[in-house]
């Protein structure tokens, strides 16, 4: 897609620390390096969000992700880490080309993802019918 930077990234138009590659996606590190290591895996294809791409991509790029984060999270001796993908502004998606972000951890406090217990003012019940309906 034209001005899509992570497919001229896929297109080798503009260069990219590419770790791996296979016929539909590559690995590449993600220059804001959040946490050492940072690495985003991306469909070749163009998708908009993960909602977007087609079940078979979805689940590759999920396999591919499992992969390499074993070996960056022993290359580069993290004690855990994150896989995420953002969906739209509101989530913090900020380039619109599904990817998967790979953040290797070192210690709690370098990256903050942050789940505010709400139960107190939420019903289950309800959010269980809204699902389900
Ligand atoms: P998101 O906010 O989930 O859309 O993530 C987009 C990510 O792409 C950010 O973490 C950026 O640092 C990263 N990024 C943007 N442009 C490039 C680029 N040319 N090469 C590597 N990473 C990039
Ligand atoms: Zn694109």
């Amino acid at each position: 897609m034209d001005n899509c930077i992570f497919c001229k990234i896929a297109n080798k138009d503009i260069p990219g620390k590419i770790i791996y590659e296979d016929d539909v996606c590559l690995a590449f590190l993600d220059l804001s390096q959040a946490t050492y290591g940072h690495t985003l895996v991306i469909p070749k294809k163009h998708f908009a969000n993960i909602l977007e791409a087609d079940d078979e991509t979805v689940a590759h790029l999920f396999v591919v992700a499992k992969k390499l984060s074993a070996s960056i999270m022993s290359n580069c001796h993290a004690n855990g880490l994150n896989i995420l993908t953002n969906t739209d502004e509101v989530a913090g998606q900020s380039v619109y080309h599904f990817h998967i972000h790979i953040l290797p951890r070192y210690d709690k406090e370098e990256l903050t993802i942050e789940f505010t217990d709400h139960s107190n003012q939420t019903n289950l019940d309800e959010v269980y019918e809204k699902i389900m309906k």
